[in-house]
């Protein structure tokens, strides 16, 4: 498969502030060095605990978030050497879905206006035609247009995501970057929600990155996973190879935690030590080695190479040094 998106060593830093007078102390390093490529037509998982970067990763390649450094190719054209003009029409290619769908929609704007909006900013079509692409996509993500006339408030949290889906949607992107999007849902709600994503991907042949805490879920949805933990990446690979035989002791640490209710599935749960240190103040060397049950003299000073372990799967971890 071909690649949609190649990102190549990309940061966010933030300046930390201090004092009275905000006098820059440091820096958090949210995203730190991040390479990945995502094939057309898959679903990419990030997980990782809260902190990790995850969130920041994903609106940084949309450029919702500008990056620090590093780059990121979509469809072979870096969009960090993009000016404004240029990067407004692509982002009909690029879409995302935020986690809380009622945070994400105006209360006061009923969802055909919501609908609405992105149309009439990114073309100039006629009245007719808006309706009636409104009126499509509503039927495209399982609601009517009865449901158009309605405001947030009067619709269900199931519902709300998916007119968040729609509003992605009406502006036929290639790529979509869902921020959590089904773990304020109910478990039933969760798994129609999943099933609509990815009947809309095989049908409109789209790309997803998934961020996610929900390993569970990312198992269910995803052909690749990406575990970040402070802004790093820990371990890249196809789901199935990555759950049944993480590498990474981080990820060996968070699968031993799925609770698993076949009891010859079970393993014994990796309980790591002490909190996630933050960002402001990461551990030297390998950031992972204030916790990893592994550690080694070298991790508290040698940050690991990325690395290649064997044909669609990487790692950083001294464990894998040859
Ligand atoms: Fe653990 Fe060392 Fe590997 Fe880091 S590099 S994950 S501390 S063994």
């Amino acid at each position: 498969m071909k690649p949609i998106l190649e990102i190549k060593d990309l940061k966010k830093h933030y300046p930390v502030k201090k004092g009275l007078f905000g006098r820059v102390s440091g820096t958090a390093k949210a995203v730190d060095g991040i390479s990945l490529t995502i094939d057309k037509g898959e679903t990419f998982a990030i997980v990782g605990e809260s902190g990790s970067g995850k969130t920041t990763l994903g609106k940084t390649l949309l450029r919702l978030i500008e990056p620090t450094s590093g780059s990121i190719f979509f469809n072979g054209t870096d969009i960090t050497e993009l000016g404004a003009e240029p990067m407004r029409k692509l982002k009909t290619d690029m879409q995302i879905v935020f986690q809380d769908p009622y945070g994400s929609l105006d209360p006061k704007w009923t969802i055909r206006r919501t609908l609405e909006e992105p149309l009439r900013t990114h073309y100039s079509l006629p009245a007719q035609a808006i309706t009636e692409k409104v009126d499509h996509i509503l039927e495209v993500v399982g609601l009517t247009p009865q449901h158009a006339l309605r405001f947030p408030y009067e619709l269900s949290g199931g519902q709300r995501q998916r007119v968040g889906i729609a509003r992605a949607l009406i502006l036929e992107p290639k790529f979509i970057v869902f921020d959590e999007p089904v773990s304020a849902l109910d478990v039933s709600i969760q798994a129609q929600v999943l099933t609509l994503l990815q009947d809309l991907q095989s049908r409109l042949s789209l790309t997803y990155l998934f961020v996610s805490h929900d390993l569970s879920v990312v198992r269910y949805i995803s052909d690749h996973v990406g575990v970040m933990y402070l802004g790093k990446m820990m371990e890249v690979g196809p789901t199935e190879a990555l759950f049944s035989k993480p590498l990474h002791p981080y990820t060996q640490a968070l699968i031993s935690a799925i609770p698993q209710s076949d009891p010859d599935k079970r393993s014994e749960r990796i309980v790591l030590s002490g909190e996630v240190p933050s960002p402001r103040n990461p551990p030297s060397g390998c950031v992972f080695h204030t916790r990893c049950p592994h550690a080694m003299p070298q991790c508290r000073t040698i940050q690991p190479e990325w690395q290649q372990i064997s044909e669609d799967r990487y790692t950083a971890c001294h464990l894998y040094n040859n």
